[in-house]
C-alpha cells in the first residue's frame, strides 16, 4: 500500500518520494496496476482524485523501462511523441505538465505542452526540441497536426483526461480526428486511458470507439 511496493522504475519512484507521496489514493491504487498490466482503462474519477499521477506514472515508467522502443529524433522539424495526455483547457494542461515534469525529473523523459489561446511560437521551439510526452488540449493539437509540426505515428500511450468536460467543449470531432492519426498499432501495443467524471451514454461510445476490452474503475 505504498508507492515504494510498485514496480515503477527506481528513478521515478524517486520523484515521487520527493513529491512527498507515500500512499496511494484509491483511483492510483487500483488504475496503476492495471495500466502498467497493459490494459486499457477506463476510469470515473473526480477533480482531486489523484488522477493525474494515475496515468502519468505508468506513461513515465513505460517510456523508461521501453530500451526497445524507437525513440523521437531530437531537433527534427516534426515531434514523434510516444505519449499524448488530452486535456480540455489550458489551466489543466499547465497543471498536468508541471506535474509530469516533476515526476520526470532526471529520468530522460521529455514533456511539452501544447495548449490554445497563447502564440505557438514557443510551443514550436519546444517540440523541435523532442518530445517523448505532449500534453495538448485537442484545438491546438489538430492545428499542430495540420503544420505537420506533430506526428502521432509513434504514439503507445495515450490518456483522455477529463473527457466527459472536452466532450460539453465540443471537442468530439477534435478529438476523432486526432485519434484516427495514430497507427493502428495490433492490440497491446498502444494503451489508452480515459478518464472522466461521469460515465454518460456519450462517453461510453468513446471508450467502445477508443479502447480494447478495457477494464472499468470506479472509485
Ligand atoms: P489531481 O486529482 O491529480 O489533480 O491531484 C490532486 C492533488 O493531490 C494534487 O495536488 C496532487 O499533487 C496531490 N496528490 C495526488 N496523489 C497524491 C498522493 N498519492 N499523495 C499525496 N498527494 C497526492
Amino acid at each position: 500500500n505504498t508507492f515504494a511496493e510498485i514496480d515503477l522504475g527506481e528513478a521515478l519512484n524517486q520523484n515521487i518520494r520527493r513529491c512527498k507521496y507515500v500512499k496511494p489514493t484509491p483511483v492510483q491504487r487500483h488504475a496503476i496496476p492495471i495500466s502498467l498490466g497493459g490494459r486499457d482503462l477506463m476510469a470515473c474519477a473526480q477533480t482531486g482524485s489523484g488522477k493525474t499521477a494515475a496515468f502519468c506514472f505508468p506513461i513515465i515508467s513505460g517510456i523508461m523501462k521501453g530500451q526497445n522502443m524507437q525513440r523521437p529524433a531530437r531537433g527534427a522539424r516534426t515531434a514523434y511523441p510516444l505519449a499524448l495526455i488530452l486535456s480540455p483547457t489550458r489551466e489543466l494542461s499547465m497543471q498536468i505538465h508541471e506535474e509530469a515534469r516533476k515526476f520526470s525529473y532526471q529520468t530522460g523523459v521529455r514533456v511539452v505542452v501544447a495548449y490554445g489561446g497563447s502564440p505557438i511560437n514557443l510551443q514550436l521551439r519546444d517540440l523541435e526540441r523532442g518530445a517523448d510526452i505532449l500534453v495538448a488540449t485537442p484545438g491546438r493539437l489538430v492545428d499542430l497536426l495540420e503544420r505537420a509540426k506533430v506526428s502521432l505515428q509513434m504514439i503507445r500511450y495515450l490518456a483522455l483526461d477529463e473527457a466527459d468536460r472536452m466532450l460539453d467543449m465540443g471537442f468530439e470531432p477534435q478529438i476523432r480526428k486526432i485519434v484516427e492519426q495514430m497507427d493502428m498499432p495490433p492490440p497491446g501495443v498502444r494503451q489508452t486511458m480515459l478518464f472522466s467524471a461521469t460515465f454518460p451514454r456519450e462517453i461510453q461510445r468513446l471508450a467502445s470507439d477508443f479502447l480494447s476490452s478495457y477494464i472499468f474503475l470506479a472509485v
